[in-house]
């Protein structure tokens, strides 16, 4: 093994999942976390809690300066055993999922100074323990030693059937082509941004999750974290 391999990253694993909407990161990055027992980050959690307030402010989403504050005046934190998310001690884990905070999410995350605090805050938090994180930029730019690399992608279809189902056990109903057409519209904003876009780092594996099941995908990322450790 390349003893340079962990210099940048504490010493600590660092597992990084990035990929477009609706992959199915959240879930394969948090299972993975619970069967290695480490740490769990939902990266883009933090980009919806700042959504969230701002619309619960009616913050203007054109004004990255007050945008920026916002994030610099918010307090965001992980329930770790049980994976609330709280902004300003308010738990906000359902409310950061509604339709109004994902058509917002992606205007907020294009600003520079959110990207910069966010980003300063998740690698603060990797640098302490083990972890795996899931977003857009993980292995790109907020984690570019990280251990092992990931993108995790799926054909859109499939990406919009798996979104819509997972809206439904929230209780909404929301038309296949319409949810097919949100995700499209999100992932072209975040990779057309100009500061740290949705992209595959060039020494991140690709996952095509199209025909895979879940525990499919999961092993396979964990085969790979063995592959790297070994
Ligand atoms: O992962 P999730 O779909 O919940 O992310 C919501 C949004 O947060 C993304 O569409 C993107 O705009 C933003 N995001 C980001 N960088 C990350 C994680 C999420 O820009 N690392």
């Amino acid at each position: 093994m390349d003893t340079n391999q962990f210099a940048h990253t504490n010493g600590f694993l660092q597992i990084a999942i990035d990929g477009p909407a609706g992959a199915g990161k959240s879930s394969v990055a948090r299972t993975v976390a619970q069967r290695l027992g480490i740490l769990y980050l939902d990266t883009g959690a933090m980009y919806r809690a700042l959504t969230w307030k701002a619309l619960r402010h009616n913050i203007d989403f054109s004004g990255p300066n007050t945008l920026t504050q916002l994030a610099l005046d918010t307090v965001i934190t992980f329930d770790t055993a049980t994976g609330r998310v709280l902004c300003d001690e308010t738990d906000v884990t359902e409310a950061i999922r509604i339709p109004q905070v994902s058509e917002n999410v992606s205007a907020v995350a294009a600003v520079p100074g959110v990207r910069a605090r966010l980003t300063e805050l998740q690698r603060n938090i990797a640098r302490a323990c083990p972890i795996v994180l899931d977003g857009r930029d993980i292995g790109s730019v907020v984690l570019p030693q990280a251990t092992v690399k990931i993108f995790l992608t799926a054909d859109l279809d499939r990406r919009a059937e798996r979104r819509q189902k997972d809206l439904r056990e929230q209780g909404l109903h929301v038309d296949l082509r319409q949810v097919e057409r949100d995700i499209a519209a999100r992932d072209d904003k975040d990779s057309n941004r100009s500061t740290a876009p949705l992209r595959q780092a060039p020494d991140a594996v690709l996952i095509d999750t199209s025909n895979m099941t879940f525990e499919e995908v999961v092993e396979e990322v964990l085969a790979l974290v063995r592959r790297v450790m070994s």
